[in-house]
């Protein structure tokens, strides 16, 4: 068995996505697009998992991106639960991402 510890970044404010809004990452006033990843920590009988929701502009979500992936594919599916999560968190996160991408497609930076 695995014990889940589960830490939520709280987003602080639902701005309108497409809108000209703040990134809450870099706090510059950028089209953003709300993103939501996930990312597992497998520790063989414990694991973590840590989320980010928040409305971020196309640097921050990508650089987001792939700092979420990394972490799963290197310390991801170290455990039972682990294996089984860890793909669906992959999957997941590509979705959100590219509908992220697709959303700033034509935004300045
Ligand atoms: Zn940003």
């Amino acid at each position: 068995m695995e014990a889940a510890v589960t830490n939520t970044t709280p987003a602080f404010n639902a701005t309108n996505a497409n809108a000209l809004g703040q990134c809450q990452l870099c706090r510059s006033m950028r089209q953003t697009a709300h993103v939501k990843f996930a990312r597992n920590i497998g520790m063989l009988v414990l694991r973590q998992t840590r989320r980010l929701e928040a409305n971020l502009c196309k640097t921050c979500a990508s650089k987001e991106f792939w700092n979420f992936q990394g972490m799963n594919l290197l310390l991801g599916p170290w455990g039972v639960i682990s294996l089984i999560i860890t793909p669906i968190y992959l999957v997941t996160n590509t979705v959100n991402y590219v509908a992220a991408q697709r959303e700033l497609k034509g935004a300045v930076e």
